[in-house]
């Protein structure tokens, strides 16, 4: 079970001063983004241990990006800092390249370190900033702010909530990727299987505990846990979806669940453009 603490906690500024704000990044790669929202956090007093933290955040991002697409990144780590949750949220006019999914630069950069203690709290994050971002309008009065006290007057509207329903938010590439190296994993010679298996522990951090029992149940039994979703059609058991179900999957990074077979649906990977 997740901690209940975190629960108390309704919007993102619960986790944010205007002074964890930056509206103008001088940053203009990601890595160099990073680091100056970590000296945020090192300022606020947030953080004691940059390094280890930026190599930790620059190896995930490496793995598989945090950009979201529409202009937003989430870089983020699980590390221990000795408070909860530590977030510093940076704004670049000019945007900068985090090689997202969609091919577009990023113009807002949302840090989290969180602490392994809390699993739970960086999936209901994001699962509020998702339901959030993802309308054209709130990325717009993002971006567009005048300065920090506009910009935090617009976080301060993000709500944050546990996930309602059959739907996991936003985080359907994290688990198609784990399939990909536990697959990986499973064929690779026994020198390899440790680097993989590091890299399959970053992500299996960033996801809820009874997601993943759920997800390595399907492996041992089937070799696989992600069914791609095909004119409607699980591929995992062939079997036609509701057209509710398929339509609210179609193009989405959500992770449903397939009434029929258990194994979690997921919208076909997009190709990368160029
Ligand atoms: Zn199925």
């Amino acid at each position: 079970m997740e901690r209940t603490n975190v629960r108390l906690h309704t919007h993102f500024t619960d986790f944010v001063k205007p002074s964890q704000v930056v509206p103008d990044l001088a940053a203009k790669d990601r890595v160099a983004a990073v680091e100056e929202l970590l000296d945020v956090l090192v300022k606020e007093k947030l953080l004691t241990n940059k390094k280890p933290v930026l190599t930790r955040i620059i190896d995930r991002e490496n793995l598989e990006t945090t950009a979201i697409g529409m202009g937003v990144a989430l870089p983020h780590a699980r590390v221990d800092t000795g408070g909860e949750i530590a977030i510093a949220v940076g704004r670049s006019e000019k945007g900068i390249d985090f090689e997202a999914p969609d091919g577009q630069k990023v113009h807002l950069v949302i840090l989290v370190v969180w602490n392994p203690e809390l699993p739970g709290l960086f999936n209901h994050l994001f699962a509020g900033l998702a339901r959030f971002l993802i309308k054209p309008a709130n990325r717009q009065r993002l971006f567009q702010a005048k300065d920090r006290a506009e910009l935090y007057a617009v976080l301060s509207e993000i709500e944050l909530r546990f996930y309602e329903g059959d739907k996991i938010i936003h985080r359907a590439s994290v688990l198609r990727k784990l399939q990909e190296l536990e697959i990986k994993r499973r064929k690779a010679r026994k020198e390899q299987q440790k680097e993989i298996q590091k890299h399959a522990a970053m992500l299996r951090e960033e996801l809820d505990t009874a997601l993943i029992s759920r997800f390595d149940k399907l492996m041992e039994r089937y070799g696989f846990a992600v069914a791609e979703v095909v004119e409607g059609v699980c591929q995992g058991c062939n079997i036609n979806l509701s057209t509710q179900m398929h339509s609210a999957i179609e193009g989405s990074n959500d992770i449903y669940v397939c009434e029929n077979c258990g194994k979690f649906l997921v919208s076909p990977a997009k190709k990368k453009k160029k």
